[in-house]
C-alpha cells in the first residue's frame, strides 16, 4: 500500500492548545507516526493561539457551514511546525472563547454547536483533501465519524478515546443544527438516555475504536469503568483495542530540558535540581528527606478523595510533599487549608510546564493514586526523569508500573502499586516508599531502570500504522 493520507483530529494540541494530557499525545503521536503516513493534524483556532508566533496564515477562501437555521462562516488556516502541518478550523463562536470548553468545571451552552460544526469542517477538510483515514480523538471530533460515513464512506475513519467519563451528551434539542435524523437517533446510534452523545457516533461509525491502554480497553466493558457505555463498547468490541499513549522523548528530557537548574542522565544528577526546587518552594530540610510531588487535575479520577484524606498521615513521615494543579474548587480548598497547617507541604496551585519539569527532576516519587486512568502520562514522563511513581493500580498505570517488591517481569517501569480505593492502602504505600528511599543503593538502581525505560511512541506507532493500514483496506 502507499503511504497514507491521514488527517489527524483533535480539539487541543501542544503547543498551541492543552488543558490535558490529550494535547501531548495530539502533539507527539502525529510527529511519531510521520515515519508511516503524509499526517496533518486539525484543531480549532482558538483565541488564546498566537497566530504570529506560529506563523499561521489563512489557506484559501472562507467558506458557509450550515447548521439547521443558521450558517457559520469558517475559514480554514495552516502552519508547519516541528515538522508537522497543522491545519486550524476558524470560526468566531467555536473559537473566541476564554476557555476552551467553558470555565472550570463547566461546559459552554453552546457546545453541541461549536464542536458539531468543528466535525463538519473536519470533514469537509478531508474530504477536499483526498484523505485515506481520519483519525479522531475523544468526543469533540467523534461527530466527524457519522458526518464522514454520509458524505464519503469510502475513506477510513479511526476513533481514540482517550476518557470514556468525558462523552459530550446534549439535549435531543440539538437533533436539529446537528443534521441528526430519526436513523441516527436510536439507540444503536448517537442516542443516549434521551439525549445525544457525541461519542456513541465515534464509537458506532469509526471502523476501528482504540484507548490508550490496553488495561483500559478491557476495564471499560465493565460497569465500574464504562460510564454507561460498557453494553454498547461491549456490542463494538470487535473492533475495540488498546494502544499504549507514549511521550515524546525530546519535549521531556533531564539530559536537554532548558528548563531545570542542571541537566543529568543519571538519578544522582538530580540532587542540585532538588536542592534548587526545595529551595523555591521553601520546603524544610536537606535533599536526604524524600520529596513526593502530585501533579495534574483536582478532579475525582485523580484520586483527589484519597489523597486529602491520606495527606494529614503522610505529613507526619520524614518526607516533603509538593503539590501542582488547579481544577475543582472543593478539592482546592481542602488542599490551601492542610498546607498552610503543615510546612513540609508545598502547593502551588495554576498550570505551570516549566515548573512541572522542575518537579519531575527534584522529586523522589510522584502520587498518582488515580481511581481510573486511561493511560496517564505523568507516570511515564516521571520515570524518564527518575523519579519511582506511587500508582494505584488501574488502566495504564497498572500497564507501565510495575511494583518493586512484586514477582512479576515489569512490563517497563518499576514503582509502588496499591490496589485498593482507600486513604490506609495509599499512607501504606508511602510508608514503604520512604523506607526504600532509605536504601541508597536499591533506590539509585530502581531510578536508572527507569529512567533507561522506553517510554517513546516507538512501540505504539507501529501498531497505529498497521491499525491505519487495516481499516483502509477493511482487513481484521
Ligand atoms: P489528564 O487526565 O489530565 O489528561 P495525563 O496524565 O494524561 O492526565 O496528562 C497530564 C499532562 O498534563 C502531563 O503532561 C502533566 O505533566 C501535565 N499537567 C497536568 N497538570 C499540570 C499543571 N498544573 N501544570 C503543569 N502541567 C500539568
Amino acid at each position: 500500500m502507499h503511504r497514507p493520507r491521514v488527517l489527524f483530529a483533535a480539539s487541543e494540541i501542544f503547543p498551541f492548545a492543552k488543558t490535558g494530557g490529550l494535547a501531548d499525545v495530539a502533539y507527539s503521536l502525529p510527529r511519531a507516526m510521520r515515519a508511516y503516513a503524509d499526517i496533518e493534524a486539525i484543531m480549532p483556532l482558538y483565541a488564546s493561539i498566537d497566530r504570529k508566533r506560529y506563523g499561521i496564515e489563512p489557506l484559501g477562501d472562507p467558506f458557509w457551514i450550515g447548521m439547521g437555521e443558521r450558517r457559520f462562516r469558517v475559514r480554514i488556516f495552516g502552519c508547519k511546525y516541528g515538522g508537522v502541518l497543522y491545519r486550524f478550523v476558524y470560526e468566531s463562536a467555536l473559537c473566541d472563547r476564554p476557555y476552551l470548553y467553558g470555565p472550570p468545571g463547566e461546559g459552554y451552552d453552546d457546545n453541541a454547536i461549536r464542536f458539531g460544526l468543528f466535525c463538519r469542517a473536519i470533514v469537509r477538510y478531508a474530504v477536499r483533501g483526498a484523505f485515506d483515514l481520519l483519525h479522531l480523538n475523544d468526543w469533540q471530533t467523534a461527530l466527524a465519524a457519522l458526518y464522514l460515513s454520509e458524505e464519503k464512506p469510502e475513506t477510513a475513519a479511526v476513533f481514540t478515546i482517550h476518557n470514556l467519563a468525558y462523552q459530550g451528551v446534549f439535549d435531543a434539542s440539538q437533533r436539529a443544527p446537528l443534521g441528526l435524523e430519526d436513523r441516527h437517533f436510536t439507540m444503536d446510534g448517537v442516542e443516549f438516555y434521551g439525549g445525544i452523545s457525541f461519542m456513541k457516533a465515534g464509537i458506532r461509525w469509526s471502523g476501528r475504536v482504540t484507548t490508550v491502554s490496553p488495561t483500559y480497553a478491557s476495564e471499560i466493558l465493565t460497569p465500574e469503568f464504562g460510564c454507561g457505555l460498557e453494553g454498547f463498547l461491549r456490542y463494538h468490541r470487535d473492533k475495540l483495542s488498546g494502544i499504549l499513549n507514549g511521550i515524546d522523548e525530546k519535549q521531556f528530557s533531564p539530559q536537554r530540558d532548558r528548563a531545570l537548574a542542571a541537566s543529568y542522565d543519571s538519578p544522582r544528577g538530580k540532587r542540585p535540581n532538588k536542592a534548587a526546587y526545595l529551595r523555591e518552594a521553601g520546603l524544610p530540610g536537606t535533599e536526604e528527606k524524600p520529596l513526593f510531588i502530585f501533579i495534574g487535575r483536582f478532579a475525582a479520577q485523580k484520586g483527589l478523595d484519597l489523597l486529602i484524606e491520606a495527606l494529614p498521615r503522610i505529613v507526619q513521615l520524614p518526607c516533603n510533599v509538593a503539590i501542582l494543579g488547579e481544577g475543582e474548587s472543593r478539592y482546592r480548598s481542602r488542599l490551601s487549608v492542610l498546607a498552610s497547617q503543615h510546612e513540609n507541604l508545598h502547593l502551588a496551585l495554576g498550570y505551570d510546564e516549566e515548573l512541572s519539569h522542575r518537579m519531575y527532576a527534584a522529586a523522589d516519587f510522584l502520587l498518582m493514586p488515580s481511581l481510573f486512568e486511561p493511560c496517564g502520562l505523568n507516570q511515564m514522563i516521571a520515570m524518564r526523569y527518575g523519579t519511582l511513581p506511587v500508582v494505584r493500580r488501574t488502566g495504564g498505570l497498572a500497564d507501565t508500573v510495575a511494583d518493586v517488591g512484586g514477582t512479576e517481569t515489569p512490563v517497563c517501569g518499576r514503582g509502588f502499586c496499591f490496589g485498593e480505593k482507600d486513604a490506609d492502602a495509599l499512607v501504606g504505600t508511602v510508608q514503604r516508599a520512604v523506607r526504600f528511599f532509605g536504601r541508597d543503593d536499591r533506590y539509585m538502581e530502581t531510578a536508572a531502570h527507569d529512567m533507561a525505560c522506553d517510554f517513546s511512541w516507538n512501540a505504539s506507532a507501529k501498531k497505529y500504522a498497521e491499525l491505519y493500514r487495516e481499516t483502509i483496506t477493511g482487513e481484521r
